[in-house]
């Protein structure tokens, strides 16, 4: 690309000198094949294995030369000189910039396989289930020519089977299903339950995808949780009672009791026997909930009641507090009592962004067709470098000059004219658009036209590759979405040779790209589905002014032009501006993620430390000696009764409990604390100084409540040889857990939408634009 040839310049250096050092190393790797053939496998395997000995690459070129004999007898590939590069630039932990069908699965393999030889345990990381389970099949004969073992995680898997999974030397997994594996783990009250037992190397395939598109994409644990909320009836009953009577407050109206004859007219209109039997430990909560909501919180004072919510009031600035949420069964209980919706009962155990998550792994490198575009953000947010690799044969794909027109509607006809134009001569096209409605609309126009359309909205990654790999074929006309299908190799005229000549006549395939993306990498990401290994094609984008990119980028900048009649503008000057909205999108977009990626990296610090914490509590004896310290007397009474091993287990979970239990709320404390400080931003304070502030302190408050619950609960529940009740006390974990991932992110996901958030949020909103529900 044009504009990206600064960069190029900027990476020049030191990218440079490792690709002349690599292609050095290949070269010789190359000089020794031919010896290597003579090696029958057992030896072959036995070398690789000498010059990794120790956990260290001791000869790379010995090594590489290893590889590719294996490739070519386990996958029938003699890797390319320039993947032999690459690999290289991997396992010294880059992110290669390889474009798309350059044969990136069999160097993401290479590499892992030297990993694992080095007794490293790597996760090779994919965008979805099909490529994770797609790529450890189709690579399997390579990495246990080697003795090694490897894997893939599905969503489908359950928890037995990916521990199983886990166990290989190569796991390969789709970065969601791998998050939420750690997410889950954070929660096992004994470390069998784990599934995961770290790993030392991420390699990421699709890498800008996933480091930068996605990066802030949190994954969710949601717990479900019994509700509190008292029923109706409870909430009617407590509605009787009258203080001094049936209950008591204590001085300063901070908690309220039940009198005997309160509990005797509660059992009595209620119609049970007692309230403080086992089985009525729940009802015995709700009423005093209730009767909590009831009494001691007010409305207008400590609440109002505003679009059917319950917002809480800071007193002492007497306005809505943003920044404070009362404990989830209270809340229900103040809903009950004024009679609204009583929220959701499934509450946030955990969340982890994916940029987060990749900071786990002690190194990180990856492939991708797009990385030089994303060469700032990689460095930024990952300390990685790019390396370059050229493409095995020069590319002869010819990508045309935007065609911009005026209107939307002038843009939309002129699309289905040139799918037309491109179609009659044969020739096979792919349009990108970006979302599926748009996919839908114009596929129900091309029908009309009498052409025939595939469309790409499969409920499923298989299927989607399916179409995507016949996108190629002579005629065919494909319309999907920017990331469906990604990882598919598209063969023109599919495996057939006489096909393939023909679909070659004709150009190639064609890729047309309905509106340019928020960044200029998108758009290559689609550019680079035509012209693999040095096949024809062609790529062309259609703008229009009223696009988002253009709007929201050349905010407040008119364009005066003299369109053609057909609306179109054709003029350098509009090219340019064209340019210059979307590079101001990617500024924007660049900051935000600066800017949010601020807050996330205090979470996942403060997350680390709960780790390990969690972990000394999961692998020692930590707890039932803080506990006993603590508790001295208790302690002692329970060693008389319970042997020593339960107790152990059942400090434990208690302790666990409470630690997760804090750690729960002080995220949704966060989060609130995050957006209430967000407007702040907009009005240019100094909110992540604020944010911090709050969070180092709210922090180490969880730490000490954690312990003083803890030990209050070691106090009261019972303790015997069956560990402890904390069910008696309503202290339960969540009988199932659900996982998502929260697509409603500026940086991902739906790009409509994204651009009229970021336009919001930059306060440069055109004042027609309809908000979208
Ligand atoms: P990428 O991920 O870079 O887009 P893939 O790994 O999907 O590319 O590979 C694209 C195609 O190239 C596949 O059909 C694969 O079999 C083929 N391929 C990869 N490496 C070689 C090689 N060394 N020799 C021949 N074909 C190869
Ligand atoms: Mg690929």
């Amino acid at each position: 690309m044009a504009g990206l040839n600064w960069l190029w310049k900027a990476l020049g250096d030191s990218s440079g000198r490792n690709q002349k050092r690599s292609q050095g190393i290949v070269a010789q790797a190359e000089k020794q094949s031919a010896q290597l053939q003579a090696l029958d496998d057992a030896a072959l395997a036995a070398k690789a294995r000498e010059v990794t000995a120790g956990g260290t690459m001791k000869d790379p070129a010995v090594f590489l030369a290893v590889l590719g004999e294996a490739s070519r007898r386990t996958l029938g590939l003699s890797p390319f000189s320039v993947q032999s590069q690459a690999t290289l630039r991997l396992l010294e932990g880059d992110v290669v910039h390889m474009a798309t069908g350059e044969g990136k699965t069999l160097v993401g393999a290479m590499a892992a396989t030297g990993f694992a030889l080095m007794g490293k345990t790597v996760h090779s990381i994919t965008v979805n289930d099909y490529l994770a389970h797609r790529d450890a099949e189709w690579m399997r004969p390579l990495v246990e020519f080697f003795g090694l073992s490897v894997g893939s995680i599905g969503e489908k898997l359950n928890s037995e089977q990916r521990r199983e999974v886990y166990r290989c030397d190569i796991v390969y997994g789709p970065v969601a299903e791998i998050g939420f594996d750690v997410l889950r783990d954070q929660l096992i009250t004994d470390r069998k339950d784990a599934v995961q037992h770290g790993a030392d190397v991420a390699i990421v395939d699709e890498a800008d995808s996933v480091l930068v598109d996605e990066a802030l994409v949190p994954l969710v644990l949601a717990g479900n949780e019994e509700s509190q909320a008292p029923t109706g009836k409870i909430t009617a009953v407590v509605r009787l009672l009258k203080e001094g009577e049936h209950f008591t407050a204590d001085e300063d109206r901070r908690n309220v009791f039940l009198t005997d004859r309160g509990a005797r007219r509660v059992e009595d209109l209620l119609g049970i026997d007692s309230l403080y039997t086992e089985d009525m430990a729940d009802v015995l909560v709700q009423v005093n909930l209730a009767l909590h909501a009831k009494e001691l919180v007010q409305r207008d004072v400590h609440y109002i009641v505003r679009d059917g919510k319950v917002q809480l009031i800071d007193a002492s600035r007497g306005r809505v507090a943003d920044l404070q949420r009362w404990p989830d069964g209270l809340q229900a209980a103040v809903e009950a009592k004024e009679g609204l919706a009583v929220s959701d009962s499934g509450r946030i155990l955990d969340t982890i962004t994916l940029q987060a998550l990749m900071g786990r792994y002690p190194m990180v490198c990856g492939m991708t067709g797009t990385a030089v575009e994303a060469t700032d953000q990689l460095r930024q947010f990952y300390d990685l470098r790019v390396s370059v690799i050229d493409r095995n044969h020069e590319l002869q794909r010819f990508d045309e000059q935007d065609r911009v027109y005026a209107t939307l509607d002038e843009k939309n006809r002129a699309i289905v004219e040139e799918i037309a134009v491109l179609h009659a001569e044969g020739r096979p096209v792919l349009v990108g658009t970006h979302d599926v409605a748009e996919s839908e609309q114009l596929a129900a126009e091309l029908h009309d036209r009498g052409i025939e359309v595939s469309v790409l909205n499969a409920k499923n990654d298989a299927e989607e590759a399916k179409i995507i790999a016949e996108a190629g074929d002579l005629g065919r006309v494909t319309v999907s979405t920017q990331m469906a299908g990604r990882g598919t190799d598209i063969k023109l005229g599919g495996a057939d040779e006489r096909d393939r000549q023909q679909v070659v006549d004709r150009g190639g395939l064609a890729v047309i790209g309905t509106g340019r993306h928020r960044t200029s990498r998108l758009d290559n990401q689609l550019r680079g589905r035509a012209g693999r290994q040095g096949d024809p094609g062609l790529s062309l984008f259609f703008v229009s002014l009223e696009d988002d990119v253009v709007s929201v980028g050349g905010a407040g900048e008119s364009f005066a032009a003299q369109p053609a009649p057909d609306g179109r503008i054709d003029n350098k000057r509009v090219y340019d501006f064209v340019n210059h909205c979307q590079r101001v999108t990617e500024g924007q977009l660049l900051e935000i993620h600066a800017q949010t990626w601020k807050y996330n990296k205090l979470i996942s610090d403060q997350r680390k430390i709960i780790d390990e914490r969690r972990a000394r509590l999961l692998d020692t004896e930590q707890a039932w000696e803080e506990l006993s310290q603590r508790s001295p007397r208790r302690a002692q009474e329970l060693q008389a009764s319970v042997d020593h091993e339960t107790l152990v287990k059942a400090a434990r979970v208690i302790m666990l409990y409470h630690l997760d239990e804090g750690w729960s709320e002080h995220l949704g404390m966060l989060d609130d604390v995050r957006e209430s400080i967000h407007l702040r931003a907009i009005a240019r304070e100094t909110p992540i100084d604020e944010f911090h502030r709050i969070a180092v302190s709210e922090f180490k408050l969880l730490a000490q409540r954690a312990v003083d619950d803890a030990v209050e609960t070691f106090n009261s529940v019972t303790i015997d040889a069956d560990g402890a009740h904390m069910d008696d006390h309503g202290l339960h974990r969540p009988s199932s857990t659900w996982t998502y991932m929260v697509n409603d992110n500026p940086l991902s996901g739906n790009g409509q939408k994204a651009l009229k958030k970021i336009a919001s949020m930059f306060g440069r909103r055109r004042e027609d634009d309809e908000e979208e529900n």
